[in-house]
């Protein structure tokens, strides 16, 4: 193997003939293999079975999690995920079984009936826009799309979002709010700087409530001991006079059940007395057993640190198995892909040459392993250099994994040697 960049026309076809050799002998293995979701493993998900024996129904405080009642979440459930977010009691709302419900929900909150000190609802905005961090999370994209904003991509960096870019945009008074993965984002799994926070907390914003769409969905998901830590988005928006610009937001999804697990919302007293004033014609409480449930099997930080070490010693192989490939198979053939090596969340982004991506996703998927569409990590599908493939290591067992990424590591270099030989 050789530096493709380097190679003559005729070695480029040599390579090519050998490599679409390879890939005909996966077509005839008939592979049904998929990397696409960041979904955990049945083994991980195993991890929590205990806790589905507790039977427990009142919360420390006496509250009786059986019945009606507690609209912002039992007491005890509110303490603890106050303690995830780093936030007091007051500042958090526990939801249902998903986050993105809640994202969801703020989001048509502030879209029917506006927020405090605001410019009223944003749906009487006709040019109201997002700003989007790419390549982010799809179903974050999503949301704000269906809600008609504009969505206005900003490039993701080692560091949180081009500030710069962010900062300008949120001048105008259009732009509502960004959305923002600061832990091991999806799919990059960068770490927002202390600065990008400071930032995002301090700047100018032409709306008086934009909003900053703190997922922290990867909070708790270490893959190493030497974590970074993220600066506290209320502290800093708090200190900076903006205590109502952070919606904080956080799950059990990837620690205990996905989509059968606990999700939080953090925000500043005011706007939780705010949100539960909107939530009251829709719910008279969430399902606050499976709250009870979750806090006396998780208990606190320590201990939900202790069980994440338990996901992290089935994810790590994987992401190994991922990683290794990528360098055995794709660093050897000089710069025609680079790709992230994460501290922790779900994923794994693989950069390939400008154009290659879609190619690529195809190739694989034709062969029996699906990954991720190619451009689904940008605002309406679109990367604009057809670049980007996330990868999820987490869901197959790792024989099968080491075959997907044996495979999408052969149909990356048959994607590049199409387009080099196309030039
Ligand atoms: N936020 C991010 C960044 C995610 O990657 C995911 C799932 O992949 C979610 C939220 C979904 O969380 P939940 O299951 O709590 O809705």
């Amino acid at each position: 193997m050789s530096d493709y960049l380097k190679m003559t026309r005729a070695e480029l076809e040599a390579e090519q003939a050998a490599l679409k050799k390879a890939y005909e002998s996966y077509l005839k293995q008939d592979l049904h293999l998929d990397m696409s979701r960041g979904k955990p493993s049945s083994a991980q998900l195993d991890l929590s079975m205990e806790m589905l024996s507790l039977t427990d129904w009142q919360d420390d405080t006496g509250v009786d999690a059986r019945n009606y009642g507690a609209l912002e979440g039992l007491p005890e459930a509110r303490r603890f995920f106050g303690e995830m977010l780093g936030l007091s009691e007051e500042e958090v709302i526990v939801g249902g079984n998903a986050s993105l419900a809640l994202m969801y929900y703020a989001v048509d909150v502030g879209w029917r009936k506006g927020f405090p000190g605001g410019d009223g609802p944003w749906m009487n905005c006709p040019s109201r826009k997002f700003l989007c961090p790419a390549p982010g999370y799809d179903r974050h994209f999503r949301v704000t799309e269906y809600f008609g904003f504009e969505l206005i991509t900003i490039p993701m960096t080692e560091t949180g979002p081009d500030m710069d870019m962010v900062e300008k945009y949120a001048a105008d008074p259009d732009v509502k709010g960004i959305w923002c993965v600061p832990l091991y984002s999806n799919p990059d799994g960068y770490c927002y700087s202390d600065e990008t926070v400071r930032r995002l907390a301090g700047m100018v914003t032409g709306a008086p409530d934009f909003k900053i769409m703190w997922d922290n969905a990867y909070g708790v998901h270490h893959l190493t001991d030497d974590h970074p830590t993220l600066l506290n988005i209320m502290e800093a928006c708090t200190s900076a006079g903006h205590p109502n610009r952070p919606l904080l937001f956080c799950s059990t999804s990837k620690i205990t059940f996905s989509g059968a697990g606990v999700s939080a919302m953090g925000a500043s007293r005011d706007l939780i007395a705010y949100f539960a004033k909107q939530m009251f014609p829709m719910t008279i409480s969430y399902d606050k057993m499976n709250q009870l449930r979750h806090v006396r099997y998780l208990k606190d930080m320590e201990q939900v640190a202790r069980h994440m070490l338990r996901h992290r010693a089935l994810l790590l192989p994987k992401f190994k198995t991922v990683l290794g490939a990528l360098e055995e198979q794709l660093a050897p053939c000089g710069a025609i892909a680079r790709w992230t090596e994460p501290k922790g969340g779900y994923f794994v982004s693989l950069y390939t040459m400008a154009g290659c991506a879609k190619r690529t996703v195809e190739l694989c998927r034709g062969a029996g392993v699906v990954l991720t569409g190619a451009g689904a990590a940008y605002p309406y599908g679109l990367d604009p250099a057809d670049s980007n493939i996330r990868i999820a290591p987490s869901l197959p067992p790792v024989e099968e994994l080491a075959v997907a990424a044996d495979l999408l590591c052969l149909c990356v270099r048959l994607a590049t040697l199409e387009k080099l030989l196309a030039a």
